[in-house]
């Protein structure tokens, strides 16, 4: 016996459903072990600018390396974490983490770099002043704002219209810009998503790779980008792995290219050893 998610009632669930109700209770205790015992790593993937030809953002992309139950993988545990809230803690360790890290690469002298972006979750503006805590974790590592961008989706938009406004305002009062992911995955409609007063938009790789295989979405990305630039906002093209693909993003114009092409996620080390070395080079 089982209470459905949606609205309590009572259901029997088959032996599938079981399992996988106790993996979740599993990795709802891995999450809770990860904050207060310190599991989690936050992971580095920088992205290629295509007007200065060097690596100038990074996103901050969390992993589990290990667990009792093995890696684990956002697309899991990321659902979950916000099902239960602990995505709102979760959220500032990581956001903690990044300021760290960009702290450190300021002293080593890294200065291409111009923010590192944090994914943030709809769930964090179901919180008091989200924005408060955000410039407080930055303030208290004595970082530039403009160092940290955050990312939202869609589905904030359509949630929690207002209080995303009101936030965005408030991040750029200090200077911190604010990114729309996974652009292009549908959630809203395009005038109510190009109307908000975001400073990035990230074409999510599901248009990048259809548009490999459809003339008309080709077509239709090229002409969003253009909008997107008219409207005063830059473009970041995600999910780039091949060279065909490059040549596509730079045909749109993309500012930036996310992608597994120029370099996959990696631990702070390795990021701050990548991004030196390259910055020395160029
Ligand atoms: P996202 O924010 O859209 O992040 C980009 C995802 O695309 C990452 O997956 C990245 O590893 C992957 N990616 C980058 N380049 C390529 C490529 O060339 N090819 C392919 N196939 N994939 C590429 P990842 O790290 O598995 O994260 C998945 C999603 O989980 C993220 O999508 C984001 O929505 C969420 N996520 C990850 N870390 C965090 C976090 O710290 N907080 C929150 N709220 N969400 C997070
Ligand atoms: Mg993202
Ligand atoms: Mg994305
Ligand atoms: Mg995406």
């Amino acid at each position: 016996v089982a209470k459905d998610g949606k609205n309590g009632n009572i259901c029997y669930c088959g032996p599938g459903m079981l399992d996988h109700v106790k993996r979740r209770f599993k990795v709802i205790d891995v999450l809770k072990d990860a904050l207060t015992q310190g599991g989690f790593q936050v992971y580095y993937q920088p992205i290629w600018s295509v007007e200065k030809q060097c690596f100038t953002l990074a996103e901050s992309l969390l992993r589990l390396p290990s667990t009792p139950l093995g890696p684990l993988y956002p697309s899991e545990f990321i659902p979950i974490a916000e099902e239960t809230g602990l995505i709102v803690d979760i959220t500032y360790y990581v956001l903690d983490t990044v300021c760290r890290f960009v702290h450190d690469l300021l002293e080593s002298g890294v200065t291409m770099l111009e923010s590192v972006t944090v994914n943030f979750s709809g769930v964090q503006f179901s919180q008091h002043n989200p924005a408060e805590k955000v410039i407080s974790i930055i303030e208290s590592h004595g970082i530039p704002y403009r160092m940290i961008k955050i990312e939202i989706t869609e589905s904030v938009l359509a949630e929690s219209r207002q209080e995303l406004e009101e936030f965005i305002d408030l991040m750029h009062a200090k200077g911190v810009e604010v990114s729309l992911d996974d652009f292009g995955t549908g959630y809203c409609n395009l005038v109510s998503v190009l109307s908000m007063d975001v400073d990035v938009i990230k074409l999510d790789k599901s248009l990048l790779w259809a548009a490999q295989k459809d003339q008309k979405t080709a077509i239709m990305m090229k002409s969003l980008s253009r909008s997107v630039h008219e409207l005063g906002m830059r473009v970041v093209s995600e999910g780039v792995e091949t060279d065909e693909q490059r040549a596509f993003a730079e045909e749109c114009c993309c500012d930036w290219i996310q992608g597994y092409y120029y370099a996959k996620p990696m631990p702070g080390k390795d990021a701050k050893r990548f991004l030196t070395e390259r910055i020395e080079k160029s």
